[in-house]
């Protein structure tokens, strides 16, 4: 509650933007946890944004729209203050198994960095381990890590596969991403019902028969 009364009174403020410090990025943290002074400042300026745009922000249906907004976005983002390392270490186990390990359909949710919009499909994640292996539930989490961010999809594509590379030093990692781009979609591209396709490969994979089984292992049996 204490947190809901600062919010209002300092939207309801007007003191402009004196008191918000750019330098000092405060982080979304977690779950339902909203930093006060971002949501405040990001309100502010949804209003002027719904103003622009021919509408009028104190009616009834859209009064909270902007608060709403602010920290939606900072759920949509919240990628930038999560650590790859620590989640992909939290979790690492010794084992001698060296063949593929896949993780398929990873739900993804991204933002154009273009156009703000979202693009969202699956993601397909392998890697060969070297002397490690990480809880399967960490890979989806890093998948989140970069997605939770303002991406284009081919440099989300490599990023998962460098983290994944990096933590683990396995034989080998291989990323394919599926995905469909609201930006293409809803502005009036011909190709509504395209899919995008990226993919990323790194030690083994770039051997074309591991290369292969991995593209047999992603398409078979498909839920
Ligand atoms: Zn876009």
């Amino acid at each position: 509650m204490n947190k809901t009364t600062t919010e209002t009174t300092r939207q309801n403020g007007h003191d402009g933007e004196a008191g918000i410090d750019y330098s000092v990025p405060v982080l979304y943290q977690r779950g339902d946890v909203y930093n006060p002074e971002t949501t405040t400042a990001l309100s502010e300026r949804m209003r002027d944004v719904i103003r622009l745009l021919g509408e009028d922000p104190e009616r009834e249906g859209l009064v909270k729209t902007p608060e709403r907004v602010a920290k939606a976005y900072q759920y949509l983002l919240h990628g930038y203050c999560m650590d790859y390392k620590a989640i992909l270490e939290s979790a690492l186990f010794h084992e001698s198994y060296s063949e593929i390990v896949l993780v398929k359909d990873i739900e993804l949710y991204s933002l154009c960095e273009h156009h703000m919009l979202p693009f969202f499909g699956k993601a397909h994640v392998a890697y060969i381990p070297d002397g490690k292996i990480v809880g399967l539930s960490k890979i989806p989490r890093v998948v989140d890590v970069f997605a939770r961010r303002l991406q284009v999809q081919e440099r989300l594509t490599i990023q998962i596969r460098d983290a994944i590379q990096e933590v683990l030093q396995p034989l080998g990692v291989a990323v394919v991403i599926e995905a469909q781009h609201l930006c293409m979609m809803m502005r009036g591209a011909e190709k509504q019902n395209s899919v995008t396709t990226t993919s990323a490969m790194s030690g083994q994979f770039m051997d074309p028969s591991t290369r292969s089984e991995f593209m047999r292992l992603v398409q078979s049996s498909k839920p």
